[in-house]
């Protein structure tokens, strides 16, 4: 099992220096293809960094500023123009489907494929898909308006079995049993301790995607321990005043949101366009949580067992 995040935009409202507006494609296990916002170049970002549209199977919308989302629109007409026939699923906050349809209608295009839009409840945190291997949830957020982030993460495993220790009598019903963490009995009706017979399971991996928001320790709880966070770092701790008037971060909040949730790694971004050079940024995080990596554009980011 293995999660990617492959970073296609680190702007924020302007673009500017090469940076383009937010967008991430995470890959689930080479094998589930998610792209998280949708802001504008989004497709041509895709295409830059060779990924395959038709994989895309969910398109997640963290809210409608405009940096998010108004590459969505091209996106599905050009799904449209070379062929898709899979359903598209997308989720967001209230009014996407209204805009995107109205744009479709004034413009004629007919959609050959579904889209499926989920509304997401940015007020408490919910869970959007639940698969057999992982599930999505929403992160509430404060932002100046509607806005949430997304919690992927890998369902419990079961145990490993050592089977140098299992006893040659065993029954597939029971391996079952033993993976579940349950005893078993042998022929003669002894019991067989489930810790001396199986290893505990392999970590189940999680990536968080914090878009925009300001400081938000309510988050912390949703978002402790995964593996990988992404958190918006629109600006510097001297622009605090700003980060608060516009409900954004600065990189110093992000790293002691990561700090407090113990993440694994932090990737900041979503940078304002005053900055040229990062490195300020980058190093006020450190400062404060370590792992704190830039996300830079056509960057990906790998956890696995
Ligand atoms: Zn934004
Ligand atoms: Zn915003």
């Amino acid at each position: 099992m293995s999660i990617e995040v492959k970073i296609l935009g680190t702007g924020s409202a302007s673009p500017v220096f090469n940076r383009h507006p937010s967008s991430q494609l995470l890959n689930i296990n080479n094998n589930h293809f998610f792209l998280i916002d949708c802001g504008e170049c989004t497709q041509f970002q895709m295409m830059r960094f060779r990924i395959s549209h038709s994989k895309i199977t969910h398109i997640f919308i963290s809210h409608l500023h405009g940096d998010h989302y108004l590459g969505l629109v091209g996106l599905i007409s050009s799904m449209q123009l070379w062929g898709r026939k899979k359903d598209l699923y997308v989720f967001g906050p209230k009014g996407l489907s209204e805009i995107i349809t109205v744009q479709l209608q004034f413009s004629e295009t007919i959609i050959n494929y579904n889209i499926h839009y989920k509304e997401l409840d940015t007020e408490v945190s919910e869970l959007i898909v639940d698969e057999p291997t992982y599930t999505v949830c929403t992160i509430p957020l404060s932002h100046r308006i509607r806005c949430c982030g997304f919690i992927f993460k890998e369902k419990p495993k079961k145990r490993r079995l050592i089977i140098d220790m299992l006893p040659a009598t065993i029954t597939p019903l029971q391996k079952v049993a033993l993976k579940k963490g349950e005893d078993i009995k042998d022929e003669e009706g002894t019991v067989l301790k489930n810790e001396d017979l199986t290893l505990p399971p392999k970590k189940s991996l999680s990536f968080a995607y914090c878009s925009d928001t300001a400081y938000h320790e309510s988050i912390v709880p949703l978002i402790k321990d995964v593996d990988l966070l992404f958190h918006e770092a629109t600006f510097h701790s001297s622009m605090i005043e700003r980060a608060v008037l516009t409900f954004h971060s600065t990189s110093e909040q992000a790293a002691t949101i990561a700090l407090k949730a113990n993440v694994g790694q932090l990737i900041i971004g979503h940078f304002s366009s005053r900055y040229r050079d990062l490195d300020p940024l980058l190093e006020e995080a450190k400062n404060i949580f370590p792992n704190t990596v830039l996300a830079e554009e056509g960057r990906s980011f790998i956890i696995n067992e």
